[in-house]
């Protein structure tokens, strides 16, 4: 039986194919113990009708190898096509984004030479459900969700990342001031998490400052762990202020699949003029190498070509005449990889992987007692743009609707309370959320909500969303409205 570990390859568009030949062709040089099953992605299958740019022979590769080196494709423009990414990361489960964030200084250019950071992205869930819709003729809605589950298994990859890798704190990042329920989950379980990990620092910064300290002091980080949409945005702030966006590779790791790409995309620009520095994905091989169990080669492929860097062998862009010492195109810059190999950087810190390295991470997710969960109200939301949309008008003939004691409590647009009271200089736009409530606040009935939405119809209004309030072991299970 052949040693040799099987994984799915696919070239990808624009640059891709330039930049996986000469990623292989390091890798080969190196000992890589590979066979390749390669697949088409991309461009060309879009353009074939099928809407997620992958064939259904590709997922049957993915589910053999369980393995995914993956060149940047090339989405076309229009409507219709879904992110490959996307739907490999959800498909497959990848839920965590791995993204190392390292200066090369002097080598690569950047203001902050000490940096060395990974970013750590919840990579299935938060806006990317992308579960949309239009409401009524001014507003849209995008739900944002967040699971206790999948909170848990990411901020716990963090830890364990941090553990492994021997990095000494990991940093939180949300907006639970605002978001108090959804980015609150996420960083309640963050601090019960950190708990378990005494030996590593943890906090907490709130994303708006934190994406500014990444921007002007990165040096201070170290791991980043954050939801799906900060996730993305940081990822490539850390990328740019050290000067790697070219060079940058990522993985996307789940349970049983990992994929492993650069972090750039297919360079339409540059395609087929053997200009690309494929550097980035040659990074996300060496991750691979080492989450398939060939670390010794890992470490090869990357003393290698730090050494390449340091002996000032450079493609076009990161080329600088006072530092480099030769411009080279894609191939020639692997071949001067390729004749590094065995050695390693003098002036920066080599690489260094070991078998420790490859073992499986301890991931998992607590069971939570079920708690008490009652249904305590109900805010429906309507679509309304009569009487110069005077809350005061609507809230009253909502007051006419009475489902055996369901009451109405308060009105809101876009968030903002605007009945009862209310200010007068609220814009208001034509969708309403409407709270509905007992008395008491205590438990109702859900014959109760359908009794109300017939009273709301029957007073000539347009429910477009029902959405129920619960209490769990008697904490409120939803938002308060902005003056309430
Ligand atoms: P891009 O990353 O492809 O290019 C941005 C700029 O960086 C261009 O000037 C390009 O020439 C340069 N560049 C990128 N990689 C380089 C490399 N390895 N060497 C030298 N220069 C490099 O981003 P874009 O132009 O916004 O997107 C182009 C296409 O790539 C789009 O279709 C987009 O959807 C797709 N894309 C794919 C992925 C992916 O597959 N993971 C990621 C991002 C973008």
């Amino acid at each position: 039986m052949s040693s040799k570990r099987k994984i799915t390859v696919a070239y990808g568009d624009g640059i891709g194919p330039e930049i996986m030949k000469a990623t292989l062709n390091i890798l080969e040089a190196a000992g890589a113990q590979l066979e390749y099953d390669v697949i088409e992605i991309g461009e060309q299958v879009y353009l074939k009708g099928i809407s997620s740019g992958m064939e259904p022979s590709a997922f049957d590769s993915l589910r053999e190898t369980k393995v995914f080196l993956k060149s940047p494709i090339t989405t076309p423009q229009g409507g219709g096509f879904k992110s490959l990414n996307v739907t490999t990361r959800t498909s497959f489960g990848l839920y965590a984004n791995v993204r190392p964030c390292k200066s090369f200084s002097p080598f690569i250019q950047t203001h902050f030479p000490e940096t060395d950071m990974v970013i750590i992205r919840e990579n299935e869930e938060d806006l990317y459900a992308g579960i949309e819709h239009r409401q009524t003729q001014e507003v849209v809605q995008s739900l944002k969700l967040i699971s206790r589950p999948g909170s848990e298994k990411i901020i716990r990859y963090a830890f364990e990342y941090a553990k492994k890798n021997g990095r000494k704190k990991v940093t939180c990042m949300t907006k639970d001031n605002i978001m108090k329920l959804a980015d609150g989950l996420f960083h309640k379980t963050f601090d019960e998490i950190a708990k378990e990990y005494p030996d590593i620092k943890a906090d907490h910064k709130i994303i708006d400052i934190g994406t500014a300290l990444i921007a002007d002091r990165p040096e201070m980080f170290d791991v980043v762990v954050t939801l799906n949409l900060y996730g993305d945005i940081i990822s490539d702030v850390a990328a740019q202020v050290t000067g790697s966006v070219g060079l940058g590779g990522s993985a996307n790791v789940g349970e049983e699949v990992a994929m492993f790409e650069a972090i750039h995309g297919s360079a339409p620009d540059i395609a087929g003029m053997d200009l690309a520095n494929p550097s980035g994905l040659l990074n996300g091989a060496i991750m691979m190498l080492v989450h398939i169990g060939q670390p010794e080669v890992a470490e090869k492929v990357a003393n290698a070509w730090m050494k390449t860097l340091e002996d000032g062998i450079h493609t076009g862009d990161i080329y600088q005449e006072e530092l480099s010492t030769k411009k080279v195109g894609t191939q020639e810059f692997a071949a001067a990889v390729i004749e590094r190999m065995g050695q390693k950087p003098e002036k920066m810190t080599p690489a260094s992987f070991n078998t420790e390295d490859t073992e499986p991470m301890n991931i998992f997710v607590t069971d939570k007692p079920n708690q008490d969960k009652k249904l305590i109200g109900v805010d429906v939301f309507v679509d309304w743009n009569e009487s110069g949309r005077d809350p005061q008008v609507l809230g009253e003939t909502l007051r006419k609707a009475n489902a055996a004691g369901l009451q109405l409590t308060l009105i809101t647009n876009r968030g903002i309370k605007v009945f009862p009271g209310g200010m007068k200089e609220s814009f208001c736009t034509d969708h309403w959320r409407c709270r509905f409530q007992n008395a008491e606040q205590s438990e109702i009935s859900p014959a109760q909500i359908l009794d109300l939405l017939k009273q709301i119809g029957d007073l000539g209004l347009e429910f477009i969303q029902v959405a129920n309030l619960y209490s769990f072991d008697g904490v409120r299970g939803y938002s308060l409205a902005q003056g309430e």
